[in-house]
């Protein structure tokens, strides 16, 4: 994927090559393992509307996950500048949107040959996987899995191999966290977001 098509419309569902090599060898970050759904990244409005319109799903795909203490705990390691403001977004006792999986815990999108969405209707954190900001640096999640980050192992190097850019995980975090209710960069002020594009 290249640094413009991670800001671009992008309707090719096909992968990195590297992605397709980490496919065909086994699980890859489409799978989660049974029993740990409920830390799952939520799907925001926004984003459950766009995969519905790129895939003409009529039912499925989506299901209610419980706002539990793991979940929010959770999203507090991936947005540890704003822990105060993710209750708000996500009540306990309230519920949100992740994607449906399997039993084996593959998410219900995957096919054999990969995700069958176009690349610009997939979640974002989907996009953005391995990737993540923190404190302004683009990190990596450490993820012994992936491919990726086995054969990168550096920043810069697994960026390369994903042809990314800096600017294009900036940008998409940066979407992300809007999609998720969050304000677009850490430290602004919370703004309720708008029910059309974040539901919790
Ligand atoms: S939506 Fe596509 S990219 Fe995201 S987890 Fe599911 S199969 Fe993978
Ligand atoms: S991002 Fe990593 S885990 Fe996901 S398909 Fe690519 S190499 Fe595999």
């Amino acid at each position: 994927m290249s640094a413009d098509s991670a800001l671009l419309p992008d309707a090719s569902t096909s992968d990195a090559p590297v992605c397709a090599r980490c496919a065909a060898a086994g699980p890859t970050c489409c799978s989660l393992t049974p029993g740990l759904e409920e830390v799952c990244f939520p799907v925001s409005e926004m984003e459950r509307a766009r995969i519905v319109e790129a895939d003409g799903l009529a039912v499925g795909g989506f299901v209610h996950q419980a706002n539990t203490e793991a979940f929010l705990a959770q999203m507090g390691r991936l947005f540890p500048r704003d822990r105060k403001i993710l209750p708000r977004l996500f009540p306990p006792g309230g519920d949100h949107l992740r994607l449906a999986v399997d039993p084996k815990g593959n998410c219900v999108f995957l096919r054999a040959d990969g995700c069958r969405l176009p690349r610009d209707a997939r979640p974002y954190y989907c996009r953005l996987f391995p990737f993540w900001l923190n404190g302004g640096a683009v990190t990596a999640f450490a993820a012994p899995g992936c491919l990726v980050h086995r054969q990168g192992r550096t920043v810069s190097r697994m960026l390369a191999l994903l042809e990314y850019g800096e600017a294009g995980v900036r940008e998409l975090h940066g979407r992300l966290r809007l999609a998720w209710g969050l304000p677009p960069k850490e430290g602004m002020p919370f703004v309720t977001p708008s029910p059309a594009r974040y539901r919790p």
